[in-house]
């Protein structure tokens, strides 16, 4: 009996010091929403009543995060000290006579831990949408989208994702033993670049409905001008029902070399319709990070990152002190490589969770600087202000927790440096 193993150890130390450092970072965001007092740049563009409103869907919100966390926290400590992993595994092989470690087992084991991670996630998110988000006047998902959602999603898992998954892996591993890395590495892009391909073009529309924007209307000859004026490669602009689910807007592009789409949340039309220039400028932000290249610099962050997976995974598939330190006694690839990653890859992940986001924020500006370049930067002020009110964004967040996860910059930062950039260009 291998109790204390030093990895079982590791696993259980990193999985708490990481835990109870995002824990006391949601304490502090949630903390932040107390103050009341506006900050001054916000005093004239917020009123009152909206600062509150703001303030109130965010304690509530992050309130919220905070039990998620908490249960997800118990769960993975549940899950190390009893070895539920290793006893469901063996529970599944028993019960339907699979051969341990063959691809109908381990494709069972996926499917059925599925559905037990459903049943313990609904409650919480069916809680978050029609409690957290109906209160604050976000949710407009009915039972019935919910329900159909849970299921599609769910389905093109089974379909798509576990075969897949389970095939390439058990398929490398056999045909190229320790030299499996760099194949997995190769046939993990080839499957990433087409899930690129795949996802918006197939699973994004079994979703929403995604209609071509009206051919006449004077906003999408002011996008193909705009597009025509930086040179970006336009082939469709795309309105998308995301007032089917939630008043929360945004827009995108997607696609590669000249092949690009833009993709406009109808609650973004809808919440900015008195003028098309805030529209502009939230289109010409996403021409700007088209024109720094940051979708490949993501791209390769996440090669780099998947390349780093790859050859980690390759040091504990054939070590079978790490399979018995989690109460498992076959050396399964599949097996191996989630060990690797729930328990090793955690902390590492974690960390470059961190810096990802710094990353993210700087290209945030740097778009936004893209903007203020092309003249939207007092459209793209607009525009911030319209999504802060409408998206009851965080006026005050807590410094620590938005240098640590946000993606985008806070508000008031992303204000005052549209103000410095607007200055520089006079
Ligand atoms: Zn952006």
């Amino acid at each position: 009996m291998s109790a204390f193993s030093p990895f079982l150890q590791a696993a259980t130390i990193s999985t708490n010091a990481i835990g109870f450092w995002d824990a006391y970072l949601l304490f502090r965001q949630r903390r932040s929403y107390n103050t009341t007092e506006i900050p001054a740049y916000f005093k004239e563009k917020v009123t009152e009543e909206e600062f509150d409103k703001a303030q109130a869907y965010g304690r509530d919100s992050t309130s919220f995060s905070l039990l998620e966390h908490v249960k997800g926290l118990v769960l993975s400590n549940v899950e190390l000290l009893l070895r539920v992993p290793a006893r469901f595994y063996y529970y599944v092989a028993k019960r339907t006579g699979l051969t341990v470690g063959s691809f109908a087992h381990n494709y069972t084991c996926a499917v059925a831990a599925d559905v037990v991670s459903i049943v313990l996630d609904t409650p919480f998110s069916y809680y978050d949408t029609f409690y957290l988000e109906e209160r604050h006047g976000f949710n407009k998902t009915t039972k019935m989208e919910f329900v159909k959602d849970i299921i599609k999603s769910f389905l093109l898992r089974i379909i798509l994702l576990y075969p897949v998954q389970t095939a390439l892996i058990q398929f490398v591993v056999r045909q190229f033993g320790e030299r499996f890395p760099i194949y997995f590495f190769g046939g993990m892009t080839v499957l990433m670049f087409t899930f690129m391909v795949i996802y918006p073009n197939f699973i994004m529309p079994l979703f929403n409905k995604f209609t071509p924007i009206d051919k006449e209307s004077p906003l999408k000859k002011k996008i193909e001008t705009l597009c025509a004026t930086v040179h970006f490669p336009l082939k469709k602009v795309f309105v998308v029902d995301g007032s089917r689910r939630s008043h929360h807007s945004n827009a995108y592009f997607y696609g590669f070399g000249k092949n690009k789409c833009i993709v406009l949340y109808d609650t973004l039309l809808e919440q900015m319709k008195e003028s098309d220039e805030p529209i502009l400028a939230v289109l010409c932000h996403e021409l700007g990070h088209w024109k720094h290249w940051h979708m490949y610099i993501n791209l390769s962050i996440a090669l780099a990152q998947l390349l780093g997976i790859s050859y980690g995974a390759g040091a504990a598939v054939f070590n079978p002190r790490v399979y018995e330190a989690f109460g498992f006694h076959h050396t399964d690839p599949v097996v191996g490589m989630y060990l690797f990653l729930e328990v090793f890859f955690q902390p590492i992940s974690a960390l470059m969770g961190h810096v990802s986001c710094y990353i993210s924020r700087q290209h945030e500006f740097q778009a936004d600087r893209f903007a203020v370049s092309q003249g939207y930067g007092g459209p793209m002020k607009k525009a911030l202000l319209v999504m802060t009110k409408e998206n009851k964004s965080a006026i005050t967040p807590d410094p620590l927790y938005s240098a640590m996860t946000y993606t985008h910059p806070p508000m008031l930062e992303r204000l005052e440096a549209l103000d410095v950039e607007m200055k520089k260009q006079k």
